[in-house]
């Protein structure tokens, strides 16, 4: 069963509205290359959201420094996020999507900061934007 998202384009409409880039990562579920992305060190406060529909997705203060090459958090906004089971590439991951519009964002994994919660987020700079804390 496919679920319903509230924003549902065509693969047509998304290509006219995201740079070649961005529609392969998040409409095509590909992954930019590590260490290339705009937010890989940015650590600027503010907030990150979804590259093709603006839903808020996760908090600077949930962001940390990992050695993978992609922006990492420990931690997404309730109810942001829908996890997909990945079996793609021969391995067993957990996918993450947009859940207000099925956008893929990337994966999240177990070997995250121990003292938060444990868990690694590994989002594609490409799937987000981000949005400066209002001083
Ligand atoms: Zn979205």
């Amino acid at each position: 069963m496919t679920k319903k998202y509230n924003i549902n384009k065509s693969e047509a409409e998304w290509k006219e509205l995201l740079s070649p880039e961005e529609y392969t990562i998040l409409i095509k579920k590909g992954t930019e290359y590590p260490h290339t992305g705009a937010y890989n060190m940015h650590f600027d406060n503010g907030e990150y959201h979804c590259k093709a529909c603006n839903a808020k997705l996760f908090e600077s203060d949930h962001k940390f420094k990992s050695s993978c090459g992609w922006p990492s958090f420990d931690k997404a906004i309730d109810g942001a996020i829908d996890y997909i089971k990945d079996t793609s590439h021969g391995m067993t991951r957990v996918e993450t999507v947009c859940a207000n519009c099925g956008g893929h964002l990337g994966h999240v994994f177990n070997d995250g900061p121990m003292e938060t919660t444990g868990h690694r987020y590994c989002i594609n700079s490409a799937s987000i934007g981000f949005e400066p804390e209002a001083k």
